[in-house]
């Protein structure tokens, strides 16, 4: 199984990209403004998109994907989300305000955009792939993802606070290759940090020191303008041992 990483920053501008990340060639997991830089053939081709949560910046490109492939596509594109955020985007989003409403386009009866409750502790089969929902931290419900391709897996945190449920869900998956996790802020940031849910680099390694050795970390969610400072903390106070690197826009994941 591929993973492709399409956007992994907690920002825009000039080369970064808000989250989405590709498996295989009909599966994506968020759909933040790297999906947009797909070419039209393989936007057409996707068939499920997997939400961590319903904030922007993961979701951004989802409206304008539905509405570039509704006349080439035959069959839905099923959104699995939370009760909670697929509520927020029918209110909120598909409410022929902000955007047409794609459940009732182009029929009522077949509409091109299909919900599928995905709630913590789901998992949602795909030929070899698993996908299973996990406990995460943050300002809205939200959900972490792993990736079982049958031979490793690769957890994907979306967005989130220090969770020990998180941690305990990372340590029990038995064939763990690699874990994306974010780090949207420095450490200067800290309070910052606490009100809007989201890791720092000292909370990050302090929780990190409780799993194996070994493990491909790689840090994502940076908040443009300290992405260097960010992975410069991360990486000065790491224990040796641990394999911490940025994710990056364009790397693939094989697992
Ligand atoms: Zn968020
Ligand atoms: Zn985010």
């Amino acid at each position: 199984m591929e993973l492709q990483v399409l956007g992994c920053s907690g920002g825009i501008g000039a080369g970064n990209r808000t989250t989405s990340l590709r498996l295989g060639d009909n599966v994506v997991i968020d759909a933040g403004t790297g999906l947009a830089d797909l070419p039209l053939a393989e936007l057409a081709r996707i068939d499920h998109v997997f939400l961590t949560h319903a904030h922007l910046d993961h979701i951004a490109c989802l409206p304008l994907l539905l509405d570039t492939v509704a006349p080439v596509r035959t069959t839905p594109v099923t959104v699995h989300a939370s009760q909670s955020a697929l509520d927020t985007l029918q209110r909120h989003i598909f409410n022929w305000q902000v955007w047409p409403d794609f459940t009732q386009i182009p029929h009522p009866d077949r509409g091109l955009l299909r919900y599928e409750v995905m709630e913590r502790g789901d998992t949602f089969t795909l030929g070899e792939l698993t996908l299973t929902a996990l406990p995460v931290l943050h300002t809205v419900p939200a959900v972490a993802y792993r990736m079982d391709s049958g031979k490793a897996s690769v957890v994907f945190s979306g967005d989130t606070d220090d969770h020990a449920p998180f941690w305990q869900a990372v340590a029990a998956v038995d064939n763990l290759q690699t874990l994306i996790i974010e780090t949207a802020f420095a450490d200067h940031e800290a309070a910052l940090a606490r009100a809007s849910r989201h890791l720092t680099p000292q909370r990050l390694l302090a929780a990190l020191g409780a799993l194996p050795g070994g493990l491909d970390i790689r840090i994502t969610h940076l908040k443009p303008f300290d992405h260097e400072l960010i992975m410069r903390e991360l990486t000065g106070q790491a224990s040796a041992g641990l394999q911490l690197k940025r994710l990056l826009q364009g790397d693939v994941i094989r697992f």
